[in-house]
């Protein structure tokens, strides 16, 4: 190829696809894969609510400029992403186009609710959306974003399934690791603000006995942390597993009243300092849970 026909190729060709994701976690499995032959760009921070991202310019012309887009879905970017899909008018990232997944539609949802009051708020209307923080949930996840990724970009389908391959090896190591240590903590009773640990709970036979929200996404009022307090005075729970991102007020009265443990549980890379990859987010669950 001389010089003159480079100089007359369109930009495009050269540039790496850009996917855009919604959150940290799906840009660190992205990464994973497909290391440096994609430009990842995270629209969500780890710190922030993923229920309530502030919709803000910025994200508009980010999801301009990808040519792909992957989500947690299950309702959890509902408040914020559609309407920034929609005024980003690019056909790429639009739902049902082949560069769009979604990526709830690749695990098994838990607590669907039997019938849902829409006015009332709850913000978990097609079930829990937290299913990352089930770290065997991780593997399906690599596995979907690897196939996406392969009908995207067909050429580098080797390296991305070498990729797969060493990561779920190392993957497995971890869950090994996790498993063994948090063998001890089956059935302990905890309680949580908002329900970001129904995976992680499920997986590791924790008891979740109450939210000191009394539905996702609604405030406690008075008459719900008066139950809370004799719940935890009849039950006694080992502590509170909080998120990082609502405030630990109603919590710090539980502790006045009852004496229970509050643990900060961050769900995503960078939501709290420190959480830098997959494997430091679990290793640090693990770790709070094993040491109540
Ligand atoms: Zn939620």
């Amino acid at each position: 190829m001389n010089k003159l026909i480079l100089l007359l190729l369109p930009l495009s060709l050269f540039a790496k696809l850009n996917i855009a994701v919604s959150y940290p976690y799906i840009g660190a499995l992205v990464e994973e894969i497909a290391q440096d032959k994609l430009k990842i760009t995270v629209l969500a921070k780890g710190n922030w609510d993923p229920h309530f991202v502030v919709p803000k310019p910025s994200l508009i012309v980010k999801l301009r400029r990808s040519d792909a887009l992957i989500m947690n879905g299950g309702q959890l970017e509902i408040g914020w992403l559609p309407p920034l899909i929609r005024r980003a008018a690019n056909s790429k990232v639009h739902v049902n186009t082949s560069s769009f997944l979604n990526l709830s539609h690749q695990v098994q949802m838990i607590q669907i609710p039997v019938s849902v009051d829409r006015s009332l708020g709850d913000v978990h209307p097609d079930g829990n959306p937290h299913f990352h923080l089930d770290p065997n949930n991780i593997l399906v996840l690599a596995k979907s974003i690897t196939r996406f990724l392969i009908q995207l970009d067909a050429e580098n389908k080797t390296f991305y399934e070498k990729n797969l391959n060493e990561f779920t090896q190392r993957w497995n190591n971890n869950l090994l690791r996790w498993k063994t240590k948090m063998q001890a903590k089956k059935g302990m009773k905890i309680l949580q603000f908002h329900d970001n640990l129904a995976y992680f709970n499920k997986a590791y036979g924790l008891e979740s006995i109450a939210t000191i929200e009394p539905l996702p996404g609604i405030p406690p009022s008075s008459k719900h942390v008066f139950k809370l307090i004799s719940l935890i005075e009849s039950e006694k729970p080992q502590c509170i597993l909080h998120d990082v991102y609502h405030s630990t007020k109603t919590a710090k009265y539980l502790k006045n009243k009852t004496n229970i443990k509050i643990i900060l549980m961050p769900h995503d890379i960078n939501a709290l300092d420190g959480i830098e990859s997959l494997e430091n987010l679990f290793d640090y669950l693990v770790k709070e849970v094993s040491n109540v």
